[in-house]
């Protein structure tokens, strides 16, 4: 039986179909809620239940350990009365925002050996609309999707750059660098929820694994446009050297904004043969190079064991949560509403 969801203090309701999540009924409803990975995992879509009882989808947690006391994670939950919702924000979903397209392969080239920097452009005449740090999804020969992020600024609006990693025995990331210029992609964009405010001025410290970098480029690379002056940090982490594929694009960020702060994070290199950057994982280069982060947001993409790692140290470190915002690289195919 279906149920009605309500959010708090508002006019707006609709109904969640049996076993739809939360999140997925307030999307079929045009309603958008803070969200990333859709998984249970980066915990974006954590919110409270004013009233009513949710129960988690196949038997999931209701929460995790991003979660504020009282709060559940809207993408595990499904109403078993009906409920009100105390979200963290909402917004009206405008339906023309997200666009389908033939995108075809400009150029593609390794920039590690286990990363491919994908250039797509779109059909002549248009342009994709979307924010700094959001996501597209590919749709595969098997009719399911996979996520990327969005590694150019939204100003360049007429194709896509992607950042992949050839994932061993992944159904398309490791196909990914026999594409070709002229290859067609079917792409749909944009998704995510881009919790940054870009009108907040206090330091920042991005936090980025391996291919984690895409968004995080996106990001600066919009702010570097819109010419904001913050105090910036880049943690950028990779088992080697060859691992952190675009140190051109830190070096502009250094020459342009001179308070720039870098650290590279080595995890597979000897101590002594580490040079300039950290020997150790991003977590622990965020925990010795960062004094205390109260005040500060972090910005943070990767997998989802290095998310964690990170916010448990930024927490350490005297983060507020709530400025804690991530991105999590969840594997496999996306669980997106189409
Ligand atoms: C919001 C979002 C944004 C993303 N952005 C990017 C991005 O910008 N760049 C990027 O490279 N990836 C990104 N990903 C991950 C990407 O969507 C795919 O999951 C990844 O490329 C693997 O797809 P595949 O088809 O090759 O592997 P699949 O065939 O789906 O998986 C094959 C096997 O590998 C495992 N696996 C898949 N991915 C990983 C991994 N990363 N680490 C370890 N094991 C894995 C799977 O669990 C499975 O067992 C993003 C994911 C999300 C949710």
């Amino acid at each position: 039986m279906s149920h009605r969801v309500a959010l708090e203090a508002t006019e707006v309701a609709f109904q969640a179909a049996p076993g739809q999540s939360l999140l997925d009924a307030a999307l079929h409803a045009g309603i958008e809620l803070p969200y990333s990975c859709r998984k249970g995992v980066c915990g974006s879509c954590a919110g409270s239940i004013a009233a009513g009882d949710v129960t988690g989808l196949n038997g999931a947690a209701v929460r995790n350990d991003t979660c504020l006391p009282g709060q559940v994670l809207f993408c595990l939950c499904t109403p078993t009365t009906d409920v009100v919702l105390r979200p963290a924000s909402w917004k009206r979903l405008d339906p023309s925002a997200r666009k389908t397209f033939t995108a075809k392969v400009y150029s593609n080239e390794l920039a590690a050996p286990d990363v491919s920097v994908l250039r797509l452009r779109l059909p002549a005449g248009q342009r994709a609309k979307f924010q700094a740090g959001q996501y597209l999804q590919i749709r595969t020969e098997d009719g399911s999707a996979r996520c990327y992020s969005m590694a150019n600024p939204p100003q360049e609006s007429d194709g896509a750059t992607l950042h992949i990693r050839h994932v061993p025995g992944g159904k398309f990331s490791a196909r990914v660098a026999q594409l070709v210029p002229g290859d067609l992609l079917e792409i749909e964009l944009p998704f995510g929820n881009v919790a940054l405010a870009t009108d907040d001025m206090r330091p920042i410290v991005f936090v980025a694994g391996g291919t984690g970098f895409a968004p995080v480029k996106s990001i600066l690379d919009d702010m570097l446009k819109k010419r904001v002056q913050r105090d910036i940090t880049l943690i950028w982490g990779a088992r080697e050297p060859g691992g952190l594929y675009l140190r051109a694009a830190v070096g502009r960020w250094q020459k342009q904004w001179p308070g720039f702060r870098f650290v590279a994070a080595l995890s597979d290199v000897p101590a002594d043969a580490v040079g300039d950057a950290f020997a150790g994982r991003v977590d622990q280069a965020l925990h010795a190079t960062c004094a205390d982060l109260a005040g500060h947001v972090v910005y943070c993409c990767g997998s989802p064991p290095m998310v964690s790692a990170v916010r448990a140290a930024a927490n350490e470190k005297g983060l507020a949560s709530e400025d804690f915002h991530a991105d999590v690289f969840v594997p496999g195919p996306s669980s997106a509403p189409g």
